[in-house]
């Protein structure tokens, strides 16, 4: 029997496409993948570094795997904090034997030891080698992430992204297709730090708005594309029409608050009138729409009139899906010098706050959809989505089990359980849009 590998990967879906490009490289260099770490001779963590609880899943996950893993198998930390704090990690973790960020070229070595343990951590701010275009397995799923960019060129106060991934870098259209026609997926979810800046970098070959070009053609390869954090101020109507055309109407708005005093604190665009007009007029055209944002809470200096606006916007517009964050200070960002900390207490309040009034509205529009008929996609024994939930994000759609997985079928919703819905078959569909 070859080598091999086990891949832990933590964070968001972009980690997982990195995990993905990881694995291919592993695979094309002969290696087998298991789903048991205690017997593999590479054991890889893709960390997170986005907050402080993020980045302590992903030591204790690094410390359970060093239990596990077997005798002379090799423990590799790759990923955010690799990057960010790659040398720290190295010191406060001998047990790993290489912290390898993004610059460094993955030749996971097996021979464990060595003379010194390899801590080559790019401190260059465009990382030197980009998992970005590396090839990647087949997809095991009917539906596959596909990154388009990576870094980031804003600089929104709370975010340490731009310091450690670098400023944005967006890929060609081809390689963007050969890896969607690759996957086999029905569904591709596109990802980036800022997916509608797509093409800004290269104004010459690709320029400002080629993301549509790019949903237009992803979308006729495969039956569903959804797309993934779109800073407010891009969403143009020529791509609000491009979404809508792919039959995903799925639209995860980057919203992050709705005062404008305090966004301009963020250093970030836009208000909530603005907001709410643009949701408003997505509605008018493609009334099925669904909508996800997130939203930061206890961002320094905010106040109990901001919060108000916060909670009065949620109340009002009634987005399908919501996630709220407490602010979480990061080093070397440009919040982190501000004044008017939130106190903790008063954070955890306002979080519970909107959290249950999302949680009540998410239920009622669920239980508006009984009664209804949509287009899901079997993801696995019993479980489905339509266009309205994102996978591994939004709830789910439960589904008969004889259901054939990674088949588009046409389905009544007979209940709502909070986030989830149930649903009967009615006949197959032959398309993907109802
Ligand atoms: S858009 Fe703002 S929050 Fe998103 S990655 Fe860029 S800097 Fe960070």
């Amino acid at each position: 029997m070859g080598q091999r590998f086990y891949v832990e990967t933590l964070g968001c879906p972009k980690n997982q496409v990195d995990s993905d490009k990881l694995i291919g490289t592993l695979l094309a260099d002969g290696m087998q993948p298991t789903d048991d770490a205690a017997q593999a001779d590479l054991v890889v963590v893709n960390t997170c570094a986005f907050i402080d609880e993020a980045r302590k899943e992903s030591i204790d996950t690094i410390l359970a795997l060093e239990d596990q893993r077997k005798r002379g198998a090799r423990l590799v930390v790759t990923g955010c904090m690799a990057e960010r704090y790659g040398q720290e990690l190295a010191d406060a973790l001998p047990e790993v034997d290489q912290v390898a960020g993004f610059g460094v070229p993955v030749t996971l070595g097996l021979t464990r030891g060595g003379p010194t343990r390899s801590i080559a951590v790019s401190s260059a701010k465009v990382p030197s080698f980009d998992l970005l275009n590396l090839p990647r397995p087949k997809s095991t799923s009917p539906w596959a992430y596909v990154k388009i960019a990576e870094g980031c060129d804003r600089s929104c106060g709370f975010c340490a992204i731009p310091s450690f991934r670098g400023p944005q870098r967006s890929r060609d259209i081809d390689s963007i297709l050969r890896e969607v026609d690759e996957l086999e997926a029905r569904e591709i979810v596109l990802v980036a730090q800022d997916l509608a800046s797509y093409g800004k970098d290269r104004p010459d070959e690709l320029g400002a708005g080629s993301i549509v070009a790019l949903v237009r053609a992803v979308a006729a390869r495969v039956d569903w594309t959804r797309l993934l954090y779109l800073y407010p101020s891009d969403l143009t109507d020529e791509l609000i029409d491009a979404i809508c055309d792919t039959g995903v109407p799925y639209f995860d708005l980057s919203l992050q608050h709705v005062s404008k005093p305090l966004l301009r604190r963020m250093r970030r665009w836009g208000d909530g009138d603005r907001f709410s007009s643009r949701i408003a007029h997505i509605r008018g055209r493609e009334p099925g729409a669904a909508f996800r944002s997130n939203f930061i809470v206890g961002y320094p200096g905010e106040t109990e009139d901001d919060h108000d606006q916060l909670l009065r916007f949620v109340e009002d517009v009634e987005l399908d899906w919501c996630g709220f964050f407490s602010y979480s200070s990061e080093e070397g960002t440009y919040a982190a010098d501000l004044d008017g900390i939130v106190a903790p207490a008063l954070m955890a309040e306002r979080l519970a706050e909107l959290r249950q009034l999302q949680d009540d509205i998410t239920a009622r529009r669920r239980d508006e959809l009984v009664g209804t008929l949509a287009t899901v996609l079997v993801d696995e024994p019993g479980v489905a989505r339509s266009h309205r939930e994102a996978p591994e994000i939004d709830g789910i759609v439960e589904v008969p089990d004889h259901l054939a997985v990674g088949e588009f079928v046409a389905v009544r919703i007979i209940d709502a359980m909070g986030p989830d819905l149930v649903a009967e078959g009615v006949t197959a569909a032959a398309t993907a849009g109802v």
